[in-house]
């Protein structure tokens, strides 16, 4: 391991880092100045992800950079809004050039393949832990407040993988090597749904991103909605990688298990065929009703109230 500067960390790493048209001025000044599309809204979140927190301790740091980068991205989709622009702030423990080449080569690459630049950081020492922060404009921002009683429920793909890799990241359980390339790539590399998000954003009142699982998200839109959810655990998309995975809790982790980063969004019973004909790929799984008393999520199953087994369910 060969040691290096602050500076030079910067320099070789994150300086070359390309950038579009609307980023005036980059990395190496005390700020970047940046010239958003005219008459746009921009949104803007951050996300720090903790080493043995968030992600192994000897995790590769390419797979890392690219989720930190897709998980922001992410928030970003479910508010309907295009990536423009990403600072980040990593603190280090030393200066390992393979550990910097990898992650720098991950982040860029997942930056490229967004469309987003990279225009400013900070970088100290101390235990691991990243900080990426994202800006990207809307045309009609999707908020989580605007859904309405009568709306429909939908989710944009299959859930359940990444809650199901997570054993196998974490090293708990073993399996072949073509699975857990599978289970890798669900927790690492989970897909940003922008252009869902751009397809759907006329027609949807109210969008999140399934970080925390179906069933906690959905409940942050009814509460910031102020409507109860009705939700049909047999509709749910599950995904393949859950089934082969954890045959017996797949339907369970579809509805509670967190960072698929797949969006759950509702759209007005009088848009639903339109959107049916744009034919996205999401699944309408549940239909909102007036809350009586405090806003809940209602999950039925085969007609029956359905309560998760493991509702705690925590990662890390
Ligand atoms: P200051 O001391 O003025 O905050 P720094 O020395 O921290 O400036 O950073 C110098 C330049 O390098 C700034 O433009 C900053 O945005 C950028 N920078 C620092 N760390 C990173 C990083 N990890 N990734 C990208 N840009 C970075
Ligand atoms: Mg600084």
């Amino acid at each position: 391991m060969s040691r290096v500067g602050e500076f030079d960390i910067i320099r070789d790493y994150f300086a070359g880092a390309p950038t579009s048209q609307s980023v005036e001025l980059g990395i190496g000044d005390d700020c970047a100045l940046l010239q958003p599309p005219p008459g746009s809204i921009l949104a803007t979140s951050v996300d720090t992800l903790v080493a043995g927190r968030h992600f192994p301790e000897g995790a590769d740091a390419a797979k890392v950079a690219s989720r930190a980068l897709r998980v922001n991205l992410s928030d970003l989709a479910a508010m309907g809004a295009k990536p423009l622009w990403f600072t980040l702030a990593l603190t280090l423990p030393s200066a390992d050039r393979k550990w910097l080449e990898r992650f720098s080569r991950g982040l860029l690459e997942t930056a490229r393949e967004y469309g987003i630049s990279l225009v400013g950081g900070d970088t100290t020492a101390g235990p691991l832990s990243i900080t990426v922060q994202v800006t990207g404009h809307a045309q009609k921002p999707l908020r989580r407040d605007g859904a309405g009683a009568g709306d429909a429920v939908y989710v944009s793909g299959p859930l359940g993988a990444a809650a199901a890799a997570l054993p196998v990241v974490l090293g708990e359980t073993k399996v072949d090597s073509e699975l857990r390339q599978a289970a890798e790539a669900a927790f690492y590399w989970p897909e940003p749904q922008l252009q869902l998000a751009q397809s759907i954003a006329p027609l949807a009142t109210a969008a999140i991103d399934i970080s925390d699982g179906l069933l906690a998200d959905l409940g942050h839109i009814c509460r910031a909605s102020g409507v109860s959810a009705e939700l049909d655990i047999e509709a749910l998309p599950v995904a393949a990688l859950a089934r082969e995975l954890a045959p017996e809790q797949a339907r369970e982790l579809a509805a509670t298990g967190g960072d698929d980063y797949q969006l759950c969004f509702t759209v007005p019973k009088g848009d639903v065929p339109e959107l049916e004909r744009m034919n996205t790929g999401a699944v309408r799984i549940g239909t909102l009703i007036p809350a009586s008393g405090e806003p809940q999520v209602l999950a039925r199953r085969h007609g029956q109230s359905w309560t998760p087994k493991h509702p705690g369910y925590q990662h890390f």
